[in-house]
């Protein structure tokens, strides 16, 4: 038998009332803040993510689906958005349009990453992007977009972690100091931060080994040393997030592991879990992105959200979504007449957009009404042979067994009637 790849799986029919919420939530929220939606291949070409998200990262160094086509172009599976928008945004000239542009999208993520609960090989996210300007507003109104997406699903206890990175003029200096902090610590390092104390010194901020952790307690911040346009950026972002009452954390040890981002970056969390999982969602500004990718000087600010962790995490909280309540009618057929008449009336209900649930391959009265009840359908209608000769039908009101045979031309009518009633 064969099995779906490791890591990735199947959406079964019974959880799709999850998805479908969130995507409704995203959808609407986009459209109410005037993101538009930009939909980018899912394979994209590898160079576009090492030059954009970085070759020193995990994503590019470990995680990346990349292979070779029959052509020999060097392909991957998109590990993330923002790379893939920004190409779209310089390929499809939508730089020319009017700015701060405003993008949206939602769709499968594919990372080889050693699989657990929920972290998935194959997972999906929304993303939103806000391309053109470096105004701190417009930070403050993105995070208010994931949060109101949160709440519109209907989680409450949610709080966003900040922090700011710095810029090209004060991260060379902050990340001298880090360095020289991290080389007298060396030996309590875990062998991956000891490579990364060389390539991206950043990272051992947010280190989850228990050594590294203890050995960046007294590592220097980077918020006490970011330039004085950096400090302000960040400031306002902060004052706006009051303004807003989005309760937010400083949290001076989330650096977010990209090349990209550039002062501010955020993750939301469960007020209640400090690490234990992985965020719901999180982002930050990349103000030399679009220029790395060929473009530009242009800024930038987004937020990826966890689709998949959204969906445990309303199961985990019981979270209510209501699903489509089942059809009022069932439609019962008798007989190899009754069956081809019966076919018939359900197209025409179904284009009278009358809901009806059915079962053609099922031929005795029995096992029909059994599933008519099985499903509380308020009406059975039923068409044997005598009825298909007669062409009629009868409407069976489920609830008190009474009857009547109505000519089938005035079926649908009549049906709208009870049904309303
Ligand atoms: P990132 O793009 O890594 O910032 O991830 C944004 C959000 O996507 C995370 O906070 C998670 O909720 C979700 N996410 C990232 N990677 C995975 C994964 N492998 N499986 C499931 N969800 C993920």
């Amino acid at each position: 038998m064969f099995q779906a790849p490791k890591g990735m799986r199947d959406i079964l029919p019974e959880e799709q009332i999850y998805w479908e919420k969130i995507r409704q939530v995203v959808h609407k929220i986009a459209k109410s803040y005037g993101f538009e939606r930009l939909d980018t291949p899912i394979l994209e070409e590898e160079g576009l993510f090492i030059k954009g998200t970085g070759l020193s990262t995990d994503i590019v160094q470990k995680e990346m689906y990349s292979f070779r086509t029959k052509g020999r172009d060097r392909l991957v599976l998109r590990p993330e958005f923002t790379p893939a928008f920004i190409r779209a945004y310089l390929e499809d000239g939508l730089a020319s349009r009017p700015h701060p542009l405003k993008l949206y999208t939602i769709g499968p993520l594919f990372r080889y990453e050693r699989s657990q609960k929920g972290r998935y090989r194959q997972h999906e996210q929304a993303n939103f992007e806000v391309i053109g300007e470096n105004d701190p507003v417009l930070d403050a109104q993105l995070i208010q977009a994931f949060f109101s997406i949160i709440r519109g699903i209907g989680f409450k206890d949610i709080v966003i972690q900040i922090n700011s990175i710095g810029c090209r003029q004060c991260r060379p200096n902050y990340r001298r100091k880090l360095v020289a902090f991290y080389n007298k610590r060396k030996r309590e390092l875990c062998s991956d931060c000891q490579k990364r104390l060389k390539q991206n010194p950043l990272r051992l901020l947010d280190c989850k080994n228990e050594r590294c952790i203890a050995a960046t307690e007294e590592a220097p911040q980077t918020i006490d040393n970011l330039c004085p346009d950096c400090h302000n950026h960040f400031k306002n972002i902060l004052e706006y997030l009051d303004e807003l009452e989005i309760p937010y954390i400083l949290n001076p040890r989330l650096v977010r592991g990209l090349d990209y981002y550039t002062k501010m970056v955020f993750e939301v969390w469960p007020e209640e879990e400090g690490g234990r999982q992985s965020a719901l969602g999180g982002g930050g500004r990349y103000d030399n992105l679009v220029k790395t990718l060929g473009g530009r000087e242009t800024s930038g600010v987004g937020f990826g959200m966890g689709i998949d962790r959204l969906v445990n995490l309303m199961k985990e909280k019981k979270i209510k979504v209501s699903g489509e309540s089942s059809p009022p009618v069932f439609l019962v057929q008798l007989g190899e007449l009754g069956k081809k008449k019966a076919l018939k009336l359900f197209e025409d209900l179904r284009r009278a957009n009358i809901r009806i649930a059915s079962q053609f391959s099922k031929d005795t009265m029995k096992e029909q009404l059994k599933s008519a009840d099985k499903i509380k359908a308020p009406f059975a209608l039923i068409l044997g042979q005598k009825e298909a000769l007669d062409e009629t039908v009868i409407i069976r009101n489920m609830e008190s067994g009474s009857q009547e045979t109505v000519p089938l031309k005035k079926v649908v009518k009549t049906l709208k009637k009870r049904i309303k009633r």
